[in-house]
């Protein structure tokens, strides 16, 4: 067959296989093009939420008081993603406002960036109780709408923060120390790992590492930025 054709035939599976990711299970035929440059965002983050629901997909509905969906840009080049709600975000409904939340808008700031300009959520979007981690069944509920949310927004980074994050996204069970610190690949979108806010407010002498890790997000930030600029010239 003609490689030229055997590519548009990948695209178009590709394209698909993503509409199905988001939950569309047919198009018109006028829709399909198969010489589009990747896919584009089909939904908006109102229409995640609103699918979402009163959500009762999993054990952790019973005891929560609200579902922290994320907020922040919807076009954020950078997304974070935490572990799960706390008391103050179960109760305030908005993720990191705790001591950890506060800790980590300063994070965000250090590379000079506003908090307001990136994305924040969670693998799981209800609190557990007592804090405890958030189980495989309950991570694997809440996925689909974690990666609904990712492939709207389309951020050029995500700094996936601590264990569950990382492991989640990463599909591994590596441990966070040493998956800390690189890049990896989620659709064509960098993951970098650092460590949980949580985590440092107990464990302050390892914010050196986090901030390694937060130059290394501003540094590729900038050059890609540079780069997009020296495009446009
Ligand atoms: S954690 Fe996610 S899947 Fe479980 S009830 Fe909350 S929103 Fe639903």
């Amino acid at each position: 067959m003609d490689e030229n054709l055997n590519e548009m035939i990948s695209d178009l599976k590709s394209y698909l296989e993503y509409l199905k990711g988001m939950g569309i299970h047919s198009i018109p035929a006028s829709e399909i093009e198969v010489d589009k440059p990747g896919p584009s965002p089909v939904m908006t983050l109102e229409e995640v939420r609103k699918e979402l629901g009163d959500c009762k997909r999993c054990k952790l509905h019973r005891a929560r008081r609200t579902i922290v969906f994320g907020e922040g840009n919807e076009s954020a080049k950078l997304m974070f993603i935490g572990e799960g709600p706390g008391y103050d975000e179960d109760v305030q409904g908005r993720p990191f406002v705790g001591r950890a939340g506060q800790l980590l808008t300063k994070i965000i700031q250090s590379i000079n960036l506003p908090r307001e300009e990136v994305y924040i959520t969670n693998i799981v979007k209800c609190r557990p109780p007592q804090n405890r981690n958030p189980e495989p069944d309950e991570i694997q509920s809440c996925h689909p709408f974690l990666m609904k949310q990712i492939r709207v927004i389309q951020p050029k980074i995500i700094c996936a923060l601590g264990t569950f994050s990382a492991q989640t996204l990463l599909k591994t069970d590596t441990k966070i120390t040493a998956l800390r610190g690189r890049f990896y690949d989620l659709e064509g979108i960098k993951v970098i790992p650092t460590y949980h806010p949580a985590f440092l407010l107990r464990n302050p002498e390892r914010k050196r590492e986090v901030w390694e890790d937060m130059k290394k997000i501003a540094e590729w930030l900038n050059n890609h930025e540079r780069i997009k600029e020296s495009d446009s010239i």
